[in-house]
């Protein structure tokens, strides 16, 4: 596979699906389509029942098709194989299987961040969704503790006594970016970071060894309690500590997290700002299907946010003007 793209669609659900074969469609010819689960459409799969129907004029909001890529009323299993059919077009590569971490402009091409690599384009849709979900311990969290234990840095206000836990490039950066204002602990189950990449690698060893925060390896937390609004940890060597905050960065990014990343601008709602073509505040990159609102959405609409970001992208009407 080539690293180099006419286009770059990241998430493999109906907006980026669309998104693929407008493009294909307009004309381009070396399309990447990237998706963190095993196979396309992972909302479709996993949070509609099976046999399930799928109405295009999905609770109440009525759509006309307005692109090339059509819909109509179906069901669940009818509705993935029509997807199926669509992505069946030799100038889009699929990667599955693989969750992009972001995307970065560099002069005029991005950067889109895998860890199978990195894959440049001179345009990238985003279209990922609003049901990402990150990962959690597998002990209770309690619900009385809840607001102090998050799962990105974004709620610290500073000159708190914070503990990341997690071993991935997101953790190293999070104790990194807070260690500047806080107190911050990063603890990691593991003897040694295996999967971070070169810069991080340098940056949280640089940190550690000038003090700037402490990195405990090889220790695992057995629980976590409230100690009067704080959190007390209770680490599995049998000692405790008591925190103003815990951030857990185990993977499985969510939207907002890509989204800051990526250096997009956001709205109140953690959404990025768009125009009327669906572009981000970085040019050319643009976002599609739910992630366009706070609430709502539908199949059809992100089918037809694809058509109208292939347009602003080749300034052509692709046969339907
Ligand atoms: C239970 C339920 C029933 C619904 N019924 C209907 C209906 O009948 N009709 C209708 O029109 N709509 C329905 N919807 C809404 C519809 O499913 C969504 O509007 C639609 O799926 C939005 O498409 P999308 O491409 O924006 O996002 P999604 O379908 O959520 O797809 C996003 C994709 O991106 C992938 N992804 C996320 N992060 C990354 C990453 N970092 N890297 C790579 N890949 C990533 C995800 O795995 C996912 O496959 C329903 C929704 C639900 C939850």
């Amino acid at each position: 596979m080539g690293k180099h793209y006419d286009l770059i669609v990241v998430g493999g659900g109906p907006g980026g699906i669309a998104s693929a074969v407008e493009a294909s469609i307009f004309g381009l010819q070396k399309i990447l389509f990237i998706e963190k689960g095993d196979n396309h459409s992972q909302t479709i799969r996993q949070y509609y029942k099976d046999a399930k129907r799928v109405d295009k004029d999905w609770q109440g909001q009525t759509v006309d098709m307005e692109g090339n890529v059509e819909f109509f009323d179906g069901t669940k299993e009818s509705t993935l194989e029509y997807f199926e059919l669509l992505l069946d077009d030799e100038k889009i590569d699929t990667l599955f299987e693989c969750e992009v971490d972001r995307v970065i402009k560099e002069e005029d091409l991005f950067s889109v961040v895998t860890p199978k690599g990195d894959f440049t384009a001179p345009n990238v849709i985003v279209s990922i969704g609003r049901m990402g979900k990150p990962n959690k311990p597998s002990y209770k969290i309690p619900a009385s503790i809840k607001k102090v234990v998050n799962f990105n840095p974004y709620e610290c206000r500073g000159n708190e006594k914070i503990l990341v836990v997690g071993g991935g490039d997101s953790a190293v950066e999070y104790a990194c970016q807070l260690s500047t204002i806080n107190n911050v602990t990063l603890s990691y189950r593991r003897e040694s970071f295996a999967r971070i990449n070169d810069i991080n690698r340098e940056m949280v060893e640089r940190y550690d060894q000038e003090e700037r925060l402490r990195v405990r390896y090889g220790i695992d937390i057995d629980s976590i309690e409230n100690a009067e609004g704080k959190v007390k940890v209770n680490y599995n060597n049998g000692f405790h500590t008591i925190y103003d905050r815990v951030i857990y960065a185990l993977g499985g990014t969510t939207p907002v997290d890509f989204f800051r990343k990526s250096n997009m601008v956001l709205d109140e709602h953690d959404l990025p700002v768009i125009n009327e073509k669906y572009e981000t505040s970085v040019k050319g990159l643009y976002t599609a299907g739910d992630i366009v609102y706070k609430s709502g959405g539908s199949i059809a609409m992100a089918i037809n946010h694809a058509y109208h970001i292939l347009k602003d992208i080749t300034g052509e009407d692709g046969g339907m003007g």
